[in-house]
């Protein structure tokens, strides 16, 4: 598919949660068709093991840090583009959700190169639900946060207030929330949330070492480090994150903390 005389086309793709079979059938034909396959390793090793050797660049996070790292994908996406090149920049989850697509998309447009954006199932939604926690519930749940867990609560300028979330009694879906789970627990019982509202864990959802572990605001970093949690895992917080208890004898894919973790993927 590679013409010199124009510009290629760049396609910021959703990878989903880490399941093949999560994948849209829009990414799978692209990663066929690509020239090029800009990843990092969020996708996980089945949906990367895939993609042709010959066609995969690895731009995840690297020593000299990752706004080294984001720059020179930034670039890469342009130069492969402009080389006349059909490139898919595959994300894990949903590609506009706390993975830099928005960057991404700015830096393409205002370098003139053509980009269409392929929505993924994010890990938002996903992890959760194949924990057999429902975001929302109708008896327990009517709103739903999305919030980062990688900033410093305790900084002066912190972007994410804890507190004012504490005050909303729907769920909050962390991400990147394993690192800093001891400083926005401690943040939301100091802002009244209720000691035993039910936590959950979801360690690489919809991978095949997928681990869940569950407790309360009160004891959950006892809990990540009992079982060792790391990255990539989504927070769940509220109570919904209680229906999997309800759910687990008959829930086939939700399975429990219990084996080792894994190599940690993304690094927060
Ligand atoms: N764009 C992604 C999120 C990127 S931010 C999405 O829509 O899912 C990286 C964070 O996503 C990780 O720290 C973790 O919190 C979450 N994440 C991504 N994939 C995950 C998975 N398979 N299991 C659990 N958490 C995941």
């Amino acid at each position: 598919m590679t013409d010199p005389d124009e510009t290629g086309r760049v396609y910021l793709v959703g990878s989903g949660p880490g399941d093949p079979d999560l994948l849209t059938v829009k990414a799978r034909r692209l990663l066929e068709d690509a020239d090029v396959v800009l990843h990092d390793k969020l996708p996980g090793p089945d949906i990367l093991g895939l993609i042709p050797e010959g066609k995969r660049e690895d731009v995840g996070k690297r020593a000299g840090g990752d706004r080294t790292s984001q720059e020179y994908t930034n670039e890469r996406l342009v130069e492969l583009a402009r080389e006349g090149k059909t490139v898919v920049r595959l994300k894990g989850g949903d590609p506009f959700v706390f993975g830099r697509g928005g960057e991404e998309a700015e830096y393409l447009a205002a370098h003139e190169v053509p980009f269409e954006v392929v929505p993924g199932v994010t890990s938002a939604v996903a992890g959760p639900a194949v924990a057999g926690i429902p975001v929302t519930h109708r008896d327990h749940a009517s709103s739903v946060t999305f919030v980062t867990g990688h900033e410093d609560p305790t900084k002066d300028e912190s972007a994410v207030d804890w507190h004012a979330l504490a005050a909303t009694g729907g769920t909050l879906v962390v991400l990147m929330g394993v690192g800093k789970l001891p400083e926005y627990t401690r943040e939301l019982r100091e802002a009244g949330m209720r000691e035993d509202t039910p936590v959950a864990l979801v360690e690489r959802a919809t991978w095949p070492d997928q681990r869940v572990a569950t407790g309360t605001l009160a004891d959950i970093v006892a809990v990540r480090d009992e079982a060792g949690i790391s990255p990539p895992a989504i927070t769940v917080i509220g109570p919904v994150a209680g229906t999997r208890e309800r759910l687990l004898a008959f829930l086939a894919n939700g399975a429990d903390a219990a084996a080792t973790g894994g190599e940690e993927v993304d690094g927060e």
